[in-house]
């Protein structure tokens, strides 16, 4: 009976491919589909405060209605709104040294936002480390950007070369007197002064219960010019003018909430909660002519789109807890999401078991992934870190990086993601990441640079990280003691 066995071995197949489809929640067709959509040139690099992270925001809300999770938010919607508050360096400011003006962002960047009004000479310092007070106080002091007498070794990333030397002589000339620093590029400096002009005339953001503090000084205003006002701010015996004004106003950013109800009628009571965060670095035109919309397809739509391919998951088989879906806001100017969640949460703070994070989760070498707040200081919970490794070890089997969880590590990576507002309240937290490269931050970090397969890996470790911890008999326990160092 030939026709019949095989058509028995059809069904056999046919059921068999159900199964798997099934076993397999997690698709990559979907995390590719979504991926391609949220790192769109249409969402304009979903910058926090602006329409364009609300308009991503309400994608990912419709989205998440779709995928069958509930609103979770404020008053019956997908929605958290908070203030975040802007102060930046008004156009109004002007900088004149000796006989020369200088057009703000076009040839001078203001660091940060300040009122000052300065009439004061200006004094060449060849060398900052050993100035005397008296030849800096009451003047403005110039100096050319080096890494010399600077140990951070971050000092030799490019994109981190302007801040790091700037924060390491602001405070210490600030300190000796000085009315106005002006900071003159060296080569390298030259080469990111059109990146550092591009972020500093952002200016800096806060919200209530913050906890960051991103300003250097207060009312000293800090000058970085171009290496061509090098011979200017050389020439002996000038005098420098200059009024800086700055500007604050308050406008919305958003947390997207979603849950899927726990199956068990008393652990429901309990939260997973997992975290991404929606927003990126907008549109910036660092070198004219060339592609200025950062669309973060890494950071963070990958970990935007895994959420929602999860959720879609407990949706087709919830856990015996809920499961908790936010999407934060306004991470990349200072983690403001998800402090307004931990200060704000819209469950019970005490219900939520644990958080897992995600930041980054596509790029790098394919079997290489970190999972952050294993190592201590930084291990919350031991009983949560069992069950990321043992997940994965039953086959995802990553090589995992424990270098950027130590506290020695220079970047200090556990820190700069939604995790860490968690943690600090003493909630269990994990935070997954394939870790930066060297698209991070640029206009290149778009979907077409994604290992879709990888991303697809990663979800499905957060996914039964989760799933695990949503049907564990006990909730993860804090680690006794637990304390971070920041
Ligand atoms: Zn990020």
């Amino acid at each position: 009976m030939k026709t019949a066995s095989s058509f028995v071995m059809l069904l056999f197949t046919a059921g068999t491919v159900l199964a798997q489809v099934k076993q397999d929640p997690i698709q990559a067709a979907d995390l590719k589909r979504d991926l391609y959509r949220m790192a769109d040139d249409y969402f304009r690099g979903r910058e926090a405060g602006t329409l364009d992270e609300l308009k991503a925001s309400v994608w990912l809300a419709e989205e998440a209605r779709k995928a069958g999770l509930e609103p979770a938010g404020e008053d019956g919607t997908y929605f958290q709104f908070f203030p975040l508050i802007r102060e930046r360096v008004s156009t109004r400011s002007t900088i004149t040294i000796g006989s020369r003006s200088f057009v703000l962002w076009k040839d001078a960047i203001v660091y940060e936002p300040s009122f000052a009004a300065v009439h004061a000479p200006l004094v060449f310092v060849d060398d900052p480390a050993t100035v005397t007070d008296a030849a800096v106080n009451g003047k403005v002091v110039a100096l050319q950007f080096s890494d010399k007498g600077i140990n951070d070794p971050r000092v030799h990333v490019p994109m981190r070369y302007g801040a790091i030397v700037i924060s390491f002589w602001a405070k210490k000339l600030a300190a000796k007197g000085a009315k106005a620093i002006v900071f003159v590029s060296d080569d390298l400096a030259d080469k990111v002064w059109a990146r550092g002009s591009e972020y500093a005339n952002r200016g800096s953001y806060q919200i209530e219960g913050s906890l960051f503090h991103r300003q250097l000084l207060n009312g000293i205003p800090i000058i970085w010019l171009k290496k061509e006002a090098l011979d200017l701010v050389r020439t002996p015996n000038q005098q420098v003018d200059a009024q800086i004004f700055s500007e604050n106003f308050t406008y919305p950013s958003v947390n997207v909430v979603a849950k899927v109800k726990g199956s068990d009628p008393k652990l429901a009571n309990e939260y997973v909660l997992f975290s991404g965060h929606q927003d990126h670095d907008g549109v910036r035109n660092i070198t004219p002519g060339k592609d200025s919309i950062f669309n973060g397809a890494d950071d963070n739509a990958t970990v935007s789109v895994a959420l929602l391919a999860i959720g879609r998951a407990f949706h087709q088989k919830p856990g015996k807890r809920s499961a908790l879906f936010v999407w934060h806001g306004a991470e990349e100017r200072g983690l403001f999401g998800s402090t307004w969640f931990a200060d704000h949460p819209l469950v019970p703070r005490e219900a939520i078991v644990a958080v897992l994070n995600g930041d980054m989760i596509g790029n790098n070498a394919p079997d290489s992934a970190a999972l952050l707040g294993v190592v201590p200081p930084h291990r919350s919970s031991a009983d949560l870190v069992n069950i990321a490794l043992r997940e994965n070890e039953k086959g995802l089997r990553f090589k995992l990086d424990t270098a950027w969880d130590k506290a020695s590590h220079p970047e200090g990576w556990y820190f700069r993601s939604d995790h860490f507002p968690y943690a600090k309240k003493n909630i269990p937290a994990l935070f997954f990441s394939s870790l930066p490269h060297p698209l991070y931050h640029t206009p290149g970090d778009e979907a077409a640079s994604i290992n879709i397969e990888k991303l697809t890996k990663i979800t499905r470790w957060m996914y039964a990280t989760g799933f695990a911890v949503a049907n564990a008999a006990q909730r993860p326990r804090l680690e006794p003691g637990f304390q971070l160092e920041r």
